[in-house]
């Protein structure tokens, strides 16, 4: 890629080493760790498994066949049981396990004592349902408690759960159910997102027209009357209904190790989404660890992950994993800016969050909004933030640390996948010194390296492939009924080795900086180019809130650069503005770098999660078909960006 790396884009190489304040006070501070763990990693993860309930020890810690993993062979466990069980036995029984706070503005406190309760009693119904074991249950719903409910009931059966996001269409959700061959559909009569009532049973009635395998539905009332729903008899049930005279008690299944625990389909960034497959041991010591260690959880910390449960994200980081800790976890089922802009930092204040983990997207609409949403609320109690999601640029790094962490609080910048179930690189925030932008290093025991097309190592500062090259706990077990396809997207392309698909560079400390997918990558004339590289250089124009830049193809140069930018004021944009963008690029990384083409637009087409869907720019900008759109959170934006961008292109 180009020789100037992204931290040239900061005026001042700037670096945070960690307050000492919070490195005295952290879980990890001692970088012996990372030796220690270099050398026995299996011992490194079995110390970690010991803090954890097993019903039968394991006999191995790993078997490694590529491409598959057995973790903790042998050993039998329950997750629920770990979430909820083992913190019954002490005062945590009456802490807070979950913090609630619904759109309308209504509030719920479960402690640890009522979550189980809950659990059991939704784990007797879908008994009494028929569920048993190994089936499979779709989970469509809105942020509300009864969605983790749910899911730790499926857990505590055995049941495997496939969690839907619920701003997705009934066609996805159908799709979904089929591939999974659900047997139950567990939902509400709708949800509140911006003030609007998203109609999620009536999306649940449309898909099961053609999903033969479903035989019950179970409805949470959440909406009410306004729902105006429809139940079918002898099919749907409401939640309430079936959870009424449930025993409080459910036996926990004995779960293999390797016993599948859930089905999550990624978000379709790249592609067509993909059924990735997680089993019970690795996943739950892996998740118990890194949301420990990275987010350095105390007893007395207020998490909040403001991600939705129907991604990895909220699955490994607002539910197994803060439970596992017997951690306090904040959940909120609308939007930010409901009723006004400042409703994140509202509940900062009202619940006193302590660590709060969000997404790039998330801080650049913050960035947009203006700092005096967040200035008008106290936000002191937060000692830590972290980011996931897409590559954060320098900026917005700086940005979320000085007007969201008051310039004192450490941030971590977590790369992971849906696929890898854990968090694999990001800083330890007790230990680590932090530069804005990069992801900083592996996690003790992960093994990330960046490689060329053989899987050679590139020197520091140089662009290439990254890849995992070691086994992880945590680590997908496939591709839900496609092994061809599993060993042809991650196993395949590099002998030996996953494959992420994410282009990285090692800085001369050994520091990891994303740079996006390997399809973003570019060759313009000769010199390869990191789009994401120049949408930072774009990012850091005054006046630039996202941009997105892709390849497209030339006559001359082979390939050319066109951006896609959104300005910050949300005024009228003046075309004026797109020569000095051009200019700002040329002088930030050079003037091969220089896009050919700028579109101003008020949004940019991305995914539910969040993230820019480049694959679908590409295809505007080569004049080709559209491909999935399936997963796009507002289909409508990239229909009327192709209007323009061809309008624009003719003018
Ligand atoms: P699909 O695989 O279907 O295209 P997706 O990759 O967007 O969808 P996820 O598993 O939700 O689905 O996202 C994982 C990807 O998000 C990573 O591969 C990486 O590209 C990006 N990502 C996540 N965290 C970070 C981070 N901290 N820095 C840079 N990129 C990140
Ligand atoms: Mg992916």
């Amino acid at each position: 890629m180009s020789s100037r790396p992204i931290e040239s884009l900061l005026d001042e190489r700037r670096v945070f080493a960690p307050p000492e304040a919070f490195a005295n006070q952290a879980l990890v501070n001692d970088e012996s760790v990372y030796e220690r763990a270099r050398r026995d990693p299996e011992g490194f993860w079995a110390r970690a498994a010991e803090d954890l309930h097993w019903f039968r020890r394991w006999d191995a810690v790993l078997e490694w066949t590529p491409p598959y993993a057995r973790w903790f062979v042998g050993g039998r466990t329950n997750i629920a049981y770990n979430c909820l069980d083992r913190h019954l036995r002490s005062a945590r029984r009456n802490k807070a396990a979950i913090v609630w706070e619904g759109e309308p503005g209504e509030q719920r406190v479960l402690t640890y004592w009522d979550l189980a309760r809950e659990v059991n009693r939704c784990a007797n119904a879908l008994l009494a349902l028929g569920v048993r074991r190994g089936d499979r249950v779709a989970i469509y719903m809105p942020m509300i408690p009864e969605l983790p409910i749910a899911m730790l009931a499926c857990a505590r059966i055995g049941a495997v759960h496939t969690v839907v996001f619920g701003g997705f269409s009934a066609e996805a959700l159908r799709d979904r159910i089929n591939d999974a061959q659900a047997k139950v559909v567990i939902t509400a009569d709708g949800g509140f997102r911006r003030g609007q009532i998203v109609p999620l049973k009536r999306n649940v009635d449309h898909a099961l027209a053609e999903t033969p395998t479903i035989q019950h539905v179970l409805v949470v009332r959440r909406i009410g009357e306004a729902a105006a729903i429809h139940m079918v008899e002898g099919r749907d049930r409401w939640w309430h209904r079936a959870l009424d005279g449930m025993g409080l008690d459910c036996p926990a299944e004995e779960m293999d190790s390797e016993d599948l625990l859930y089905i999550l389909y990624t978000s379709g960034t790249t592609g067509k989404p993909k059924g990735i497959v997680h089993t019970t041991g690795g996943y739950m010591v892996g998740t118990y660890l890194t949301t420990k260690w990275i987010f350095d959880l105390k007893e007395d910390d207020v998490y909040w992950c403001t991600a939705d449960i129907g991604w990895v994200t909220g699955h490994s980081y607002i539910v197994y994993g803060p439970l596992a800790n017997g951690a306090t976890t904040v959940m909120y089922e609308g939007t930010p800016d409901w009723p006004e802009k400042d409703r994140f930092w509202e509940i900062v204040e009202r619940y006193g969050v302590t660590v709060l983990y969000t997404a790039p997207t998330a801080i650049r609409t913050f960035i947009k909004w203006g700092p005096q949403w967040p200035a008008r609320h106290d936000l002191s109690t937060l000692r830590l933030l972290g980011t996931v999601g897409e590559p954060i640029n320098p900026e917005a790094w700086m940005w979320y640390r000085r007007h969201i962490g008051g310039d004192r609080t450490p941030v971590v910048d977590t790369w992971w996948q849906t696929e890898t179930g854990m968090i694999l690189i990001s800083p330890l925030p007790g230990l680590t010194t932090l530069k804005p932008g990069s992801a900083t290093r592996p996690f003790p025991t992960i093994d990330a390296e960046v490689v060329d097309e053989k899987g050679v190592p590139v020197p520091p500062n140089t662009g290439g492939y990254l890849v995992l090259r070691r086994p992880w706990p945590a680590m997908l077990r496939g591709i839900y009924g496609d092994p061809a396809r599993f060993q042809q997207i991650y196993w395949d392309r590099i002998p030996g080795v996953y494959f992420t698909g994410d282009g990285a560079r090692k800085d001369d400390d050994g520091y990891f900086w994303l740079l996006g997918r390997v399809d973003d990558v570019i060759n313009v004339a000769g010199h390869r180019i990191g789009t994401m590289e120049v949408e930072s250089a774009l990012v850091s124009h005054p006046r630039v809130a996202e941009a997105a830049v892709i390849g497209m193809h030339h006559e001359i140069k082979g390939q050319a650069l066109a951006a896609f930018v959104t300005l910050k004021d949300g005024g009228t944009p003046d075309e004026s503005v797109i020569e000095e963008l051009r200019d700002h690029v040329a002088e930030k990384i050079g003037p091969i770098a220089k896009p050919d083409r700028v579109l101003l637009t008020a949004e940019l087409p991305k995914t539910r999660s969040g993230k820019i869907m480049r694959r679908l720019l590409r295809d505007i900008a080569e004049g080709r078909v559209l491909g999935d759109t399936t997963t796009l959170a507002d289909p409508t934006v990239v229909h009327s960006l192709r209007e323009r961008y061809e309008e624009d292109a003719g003018g």
